[in-house]
């Protein structure tokens, strides 16, 4: 593998790369400045923020809500009991283990809104989700006075955050910390309400674009990556230094600190302006960095080419100590899932790399909603990891990439989510699945394999298309489901609500098979004078075993080696098709060029044929009753 990075040591002393200064990408809705103080033998940090918030709701606002996400890692929160249920069935593991000192929470020490006082006693907690009242995820404030169209609230809050051992998206192991979610963070305005759902075991984010300015001070020997770029580090008198970060229409803000990463650090050249790839990795890994650098470099190729420019100037890739911290995403901020002893062949760690940094374009740019639509994020996410991982490794191949043993990342989709096919829609709210593994086999699998049957329909440069139009139409905004079937309806010029009514919104099972293939002489007495030329009739049975109606194409063969393709409209349960030539069916086979990768059951697909006239069962027939006579006369002679 070509050596793509330099390793850098990292130094203490102040790195100012300011941004190109360019019109606002997204509408900023909210302004964070954070002024942090992280504890790095406690696990705990102090802050002062503030947050100025631009009413642009077109309405008075006098309440506000505020995730207070690291209250999920409380003993009774929603979060953590439905952790163990996912512990129940075969998922997330550990939590059992967990005694005080490894939960996480967010206290709120002040409250104030400028010009409106100190509303802390006025905090209250909801639960719109489940009504737990152990939840403390969701606080809500109301003001004394509205806020008015167009105007602007500023927020002085001071908190205090314990953090939890990481079991998912943020925490602490041993020196390495991942900060994630951990300010208080205003919901989302959205279609004319609040939304601010509690956070969950299964659930993702959704907020607010914006710019962030954040200071964090910690021990002089952290190396420290965050979203964002880095503006000024400046070393104080009691060992600790002040790491400044700021970063422009982005909507959250995550950052990890460890006294021992590597850093490789490259750049991408693309559509746009140069990106700073900033990979940090644990010592044991550092083999491995290369590694990272080449696939997201691919990667940003083949977003750029394919649906468009990357528009921040950097791209921080974290190689977390502890895999519970590992394939998550952020802006700007992704963690990776490697190891040391990670073959070639096995290319794992590049799919784990390549799906974080798509999150850039689809969690992070588009922006959609995570906590009620999770399929736009990570099921479009898992459709563009298949192609460019198909790209770079090929089709079937992708994820294990051996001398001889192959496994590809479409199979891998697939095979997810016909494990659970008949759960959950793909429309369903993440927390409402019937459980993790219904959640990630549908919200992953199932909508990526949705997307590549999509291509067998309209063409895969119509998807590509129409991926793009998605990407560039609705980009900084929060658009729906139904804005992106629109999109792809209008790119392919297709009415496509009746594919969509099936494996979207529905459950409906796709699943086709070769039920019957069987020849016999068309002429039982001419077969008889002369077999060589006589004339077979052969029937193919197609039958629609699931309930999903698609059209489908079947491919049949006879041994004098021609060949004929079939196409049925699927609608009724079964379709027989007949002919009479002077050759042998040989076999049939349902999707022969295997385009429907939502068809959950592949090796009911073909069939060798048989003869089907009986004769083989008559030849049988015939020496039992030759047989039994014999008996019957023999029973005749003994009475
Ligand atoms: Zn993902």
């Amino acid at each position: 593998m070509k050596f793509f990075g330099m390793l850098l040591l990292f130094s203490a002393l102040a790195v100012a790369q300011p941004q190109p200064s360019h019109p606002p990408l997204s509408q900023r809705v909210v302004h964070y400045q954070i002024d942090a103080k992280y504890d790095a033998k406690a696990k705990t940090l102090d802050a002062a923020e503030v947050l100025t918030y631009k009413n642009l709701t077109g309405q008075p606002l006098s309440s506000f809500p505020f995730h207070l996400y690291l209250n999920a890692f409380e003993p009774k929160a929603t979060w953590i009991r439905e952790a163990h249920r996912q512990a129940g069935q075969g998922g997330r593991a550990g939590l059992d283990e967990w005694d005080a000192k490894d939960y996480g929470a967010i206290d709120i020490k002040k409250f104030e809104v400028a010009g409106q006082g100190d509303l802390t006693s006025q905090l209250k907690f909801i639960s719109p989700d489940d009504g737990n009242p152990d939840d403390k995820t969701v606080v809500e404030v109301q003001l004394p006075k509205p806020i008015a169209p167009g105007q602007s609230v500023e927020f002085h809050i001071q908190f205090h955050d314990k953090f939890p051992q990481v079991v998912a998206r943020t925490g602490h192991y041993g020196d390495f910390i991942l900060g994630g979610q951990w300010f208080p963070k205003v919901g989302v305005w959205w279609h004319g309400a609040w939304n601010c759902h509690q956070f969950h075991a299964d659930t993702e984010f959704f907020a607010d674009f914006g710019v962030f300015d954040v200071k964090l001070t910690l021990p002089k020997a952290e190396v420290v990556g965050a979203t964002g770029m880095q503006t000024a580090s400046a070393e104080n008198s009691d060992g600790t230094k002040t790491v400044t970060f700021h970063a422009e229409d982005v909507h959250d803000f995550a950052w990890t600190a460890d006294p021992y990463y590597k850093v490789f650090e490259d750049t991408f050249q693309g559509s746009g302006q140069p990106v700073h790839i900033r990979v940090l990795m644990q010592p044991a890994n550092a083999a491995q960095g290369p590694r990272e650098i080449a696939i997201v470099k691919n990667t940003m190729q083949r977003f750029d080419q394919w649906y468009g420019t990357y528009p921040y100037p950097q791209i921080t890739v974290v190689d977390p100590a502890a895999l519970q911290a590992g394939g998550m995403e952020y802006p700007m901020f992704i963690t990776a899932g490697t190891t040391w002893w990670a073959p070639d062949s096995l290319l794992l760690p590049e799919g784990v790399t390549e799906h974080e940094f798509g999150h850039q374009y689809w969690y992070g740019i588009v922006a959609t909603n995570e906590f009620e639509e999770a399929w736009l994020d990570e099921g479009i996410n898992s459709y563009t990891e298949v192609k460019v991982l198909e790209s770079l490794y090929g089709e079937y191949r992708s994820v294990v990439n051996g001398k001889h043993v192959t496994f590809g990342d479409r199979e891998e989709q697939r095979f997810g989510y016909s494990q659970t096919a008949t759960f959950d829609p793909m429309t369903r709210k993440a927390w409402q699945f019937a459980g993790d593994a219904s959640y990630g086999g549908v919200t992953y699998g199932k909508t990526a394999s949705v997307l590549l049957t999509l291509e067998s329909l309209i063409g895969e440069d119509t998807m590509q298309h129409a991926v793009r139009t998605w990407f560039q139409r609705y980009k900084f905004t929060h658009p729906t489901g139904t804005d992106f079937l629109k999109t792809i309806e209008e790119v392919s010029g297709k009415d496509l609500s009746w594919y969509f009514n099936q494996a979207v919104t529905g459950t409906a099972v796709l699943d086709y098979e070769i039920s019957d293939a069987a020849y016999w002489p068309s002429d039982w007495y001419e077969a008889k004078r002369d077999e060589k030329n006589a004339t077979y009739h052969s029937e193919v049975t197609v039958h629609r075993k699931g309930n999903f109606i698609f059209p489908c194409e079947i491919e049949v063969r006879f041994d004098d080696g021609s060949m004929v393709r079939e196409h049925w409209d699927g609608q009724d349960r079964w379709h027989r098709f007949t002919y009479d030539k002077k050759a042998k069916l040989v076999s049939a086979e349902v999707d022969p060029d295997h385009k429907v990768w939502l068809d959950v059951d592949f090796f009911n697909n073909s069939k060798l044929a048989e003869r089907g006239d009986g004769r083989a069962r008559r030849k049988l027939s015939n020496y039992w009753l030759t047989f039994s006579e014999l008996l019957s006369q023999m029973l005749g002679w003994i009475s």
